[in-house]
């Protein structure tokens, strides 16, 4: 009875039961927690998209089913912001797929795409749904390690000819949560080329385009030549907006592969609530003030952690984009038992590296979701133990 799937039990382990375990109990004893571990902004959404889900919300004909593959307006949308951010020419209605958060249709796509026994080449450390997706869709994953002598970049010379011939995807994640390194349109078109002569699918996720600082501006995956014939793209309202509860982001690119994640899609979902749409259509749109505000803000986060950990001797460089510090930790520790030792010697909570992959064992990550006093005070609480 009730036996769990191959496919489920083969997922990677879930590394943080025990650090949420501690958590639940020094938040349960009182203790006063600074937790720099949820990569979830601390800000509120923009007012005038709450005020359009409000308005839409009010309006029956947006309670019924949504249409799956997302409202035009809300396409046409998508498609002006990416021509304004990138200057890439989308056609609403065929290169571009509305998603209920971009992780549903990164995890979902796998299955449009693997036959039991194909590879997904996968960057470790990574955000979880990119294995996770592929192994639930019977695929197997070949790790590429993102090491820091290679700011962070796969080797895509070292992935073996074998496995090049057995894998259908490539995923690629820059600004990279979670070592928050930033790749250039020279690695974009090596991506493009390896793509097109192995005849593999690139995967972008672009979730932190605009969590950038120092005025440094993200590229897009498909402002490099010939990406639209190799590839798609995930972007999300999450991080830009701050709505990460809200559920929405969408696919772009190549029309084969959007019809393809569309028809996984049918079988699964009946599309995002239409209020949520026309929120999302606002927010595309509207006064993009919030995201210059939100790059002060962090940034000036980031100012200060970093300078606070580098007067502790700890030698971080600056991010240029995303909101989190991805911090190598002593030689004589891992990362699971450093970061028990923070949370039980200095109550911060940080994220252990492992958890996002083998080859992040050795780091821990920091994320800048709060207020400057707060990370100042766990600066000062460093000092005392470190
Ligand atoms: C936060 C995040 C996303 C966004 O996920 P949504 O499902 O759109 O909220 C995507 N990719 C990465 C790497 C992220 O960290």
């Amino acid at each position: 009875m009730f036996k769990i799937s191959k496919k489920l039990t083969s997922l990677p382990p879930y590394l943080f039961l025990e650090i949420d375990r501690a958590k639940r109990k020094a938040k349960q004893e009182g203790r006063d927690i600074i937790d720099l571990g949820v990569g979830d902004p601390d800000q509120p959404t923009p007012k005038h998209i709450i005020e359009a889900l409000y308005q839409a919300a009010q309006d029956p004909s947006n309670h019924r089913y949504a249409f799956d593959q997302g409202m035009p307006a809300l396409r046409r949308a998508i498609a002006g912001w990416y021509e304004r951010r990138f200057g890439v020419n989308l056609n609403p209605d065929s290169e571009i797929l509305p998603l209920i958060g971009s992780k549903e249709g990164i995890a979902h796509l796998p299955l449009a795409f693997l036959n039991e026994g194909d590879y997904s080449l996968v960057p470790d450390p990574c955000y979880p749904p990119y294995k996770g997706g592929s192994i639930l869709a019977g695929g197997k994953t070949y790790l590429m390690p993102l090491l820091e002598s290679n700011a962070f970049l796969p080797e895509l010379k070292r992935i073996p000819v074998s496995i090049r011939k057995k894998a259908k995807l490539i995923y690629i994640n820059y600004p990279n949560n979670p070592t928050s390194a930033t790749a250039e349109k020279d690695f974009y078109r090596r991506i493009v080329e390896f793509a097109l002569k192995n005849k593999i699918i690139v995967i972008s996720d672009l979730a932190y385009s605009e969590m950038s600082y120092d005025g440094y501006s993200p590229s897009s995956f498909l402002e490099a030549k010939g990406a639209r014939e190799v590839g798609i793209e995930f972007h999300s309202l999450s991080k830009t907006y701050n709505m990460t509860g809200w559920r929405i982001g969408w696919a772009c690119g190549n029309s084969k592969l959007i019809l393809a994640l569309a028809k996984v899609k049918s079988n699964i979902d009946s599309g995002i609530f239409s209020a949520i749409q026309l929120a999302g259509i606002a927010a595309l749109e509207g006064p993009q003030v919030h995201i210059k505000n939100m790059r002060a803000l962090y940034q000036e986060r980031r100012d200060i952690l970093i300078s606070g950990l580098n007067s502790l001797g700890w030698g971080v460089i600056r991010p240029k984009a995303t909101f989190y510090i991805w911090l190598k930790i002593p030689k004589k520790t891992d990362s699971i038992k450093f970061s028990g030792f923070l949370l039980e010697k200095a109550n911060i909570i940080v994220t252990p590296g492992v958890g996002f992959g083998k080859y992040g064992e050795g780091y821990i990550r920091m994320a800048l979701s709060l207020p400057k006093e707060r990370i100042s005070e766990a600066i000062a609480r460093l000092n005392k133990i470190l």
